[in-house]
């Protein structure tokens, strides 16, 4: 066999349990063939969003290299079943992951075969599927689509009857009865192990041919890379060597003009300079090169540039040399 993968297409938070449970089942009916598996989401959203198109995958390998060697990338980029719960998306997805719209079966192989629950028919859910150079299946899942809401799982037996499809197009992947073990050992009832024996016995595959389908080119956006958003996305580094006052005025190094963090600073330290041996461990050691060197060869906290993190204090190997001082005592 060797490697079989399957995404599952879902909106977001309202379906993400009805997603879950269809790939952690393809994982656990895999076991239960001595294969080995893995299932794992990408681009879940959150209740701030909720609805957004989000994936998540199976992975089924006959061995461990196999599945390794799958697991490489970031995710898979073509699938043998691409699984869409919710037909509003044969239009096509933009997640917040990306920007411009994904065809449905992007990532479906040729000859793979894309699973929708639906009440439209085959050829209806055509004209909305982008067309792709290669031939793929249709299989409809008939059924209202199921929206859990956001906290409440609603068992209405859409992953089974999913997962009954999935073993009638993908026979590859494991048989129906590897699958109602696997759902019965997971606690589904025996009405949920019938609900998808019906959805396997009565499913069909409608072939889509090369160049069938929706012919709108799915619409992208030419966007700005980083360096034509320099204002207020790039701090520039200092240049090599510049800005020392140096001499009798003593040692400054140049600083950022506009990165500044000393307002983050709850404490602040103070020298005192009568007891300072200029070992230089605080000039060395400040992660935020805070330091100057005064004219008399001490070092001073430039308060422009320092955090008030506390190392040069913790670092000082005079006694009471280095005092964090409360910034409330400052005015
Ligand atoms: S408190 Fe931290 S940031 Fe400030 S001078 Fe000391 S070591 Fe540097
Ligand atoms: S670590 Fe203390 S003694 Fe050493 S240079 Fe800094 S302030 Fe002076």
């Amino acid at each position: 066999m060797s490697t079989v993968a399957v995404e599952v297409i879902y909106r977001g938070i309202f379906q993400r349990t009805l997603a879950r449970n269809i790939v952690r089942s393809i994982v656990f009916a895999a076991r239960k063939e001595g294969k080995i598996g893995t299932a794992f989401g990408r681009y879940g959203d959150s209740p701030e969003r909720n609805g957004i198109p989000a994936k998540q995958f199976a992975v089924v390998a006959d061995n461990a290299e196999e599945l390794e060697e799958t697991l490489a990338r970031y995710e898979p980029t073509e699938v043998d079943v691409t699984i869409n719960v919710d037909d509003t998306m044969c239009k096509g997805i933009e997640s917040w992951a990306w920007y411009g719209l994904q065809p449905i079966n992007q990532l479906t192989k040729a000859n793979g075969t894309l699973i929708v629950t639906s009440r439209q028919d085959a050829d209806s859910l055509i004209e909305d599927i982008h067309q792709k150079d290669t031939a793929f299946g249709l299989s409809i899942s008939k059924s209202t689509v199921s929206f859990s809401g956001l906290w409440v799982y609603k068992d209405d037996h859409t992953d089974a009857r999913i997962l009954g499809t999935l073993c009638n197009v993908c026979p590859q992947l494991f048989s129906f009865d590897s699958m109602a073990q696997a759902m019965a050992e997971q606690g589904n009832d025996e009405t949920k192990v019938a609900s998808a024996r019906r959805a396997y016995d009565g499913a069909t595959t409608r072939q889509v041919e090369p160049g069938e389908g929706s012919s709108e080119v799915p619409f992208t956006f030419d966007l700005l890379g980083w360096q034509a958003m320099e204002e207020g996305l790039v701090i520039r580094a200092q240049g090599k060597g510049g800005g020392f006052r140096g001499g009798d005025e003593g040692f400054q190094p140049d600083r950022n003009e506009v990165f500044k963090k000393f307002s983050t600073r709850s404490m602040r330290p103070v020298i005192n300079f009568e007891t300072c041996i200029k070992c230089t461990l605080c000039w060395l050691q400040c992660p935020d090169t805070c330091f100057d060197v005064t004219p008399d060869g001490l070092f001073d906290a430039n308060m422009e540039s320092c955090c008030g993190c506390g190392v040069c204090e913790a670092v000082c190997p005079v006694p009471d040399c280095v005092t964090m001082v409360s910034e409330a005592d400052f005015n």
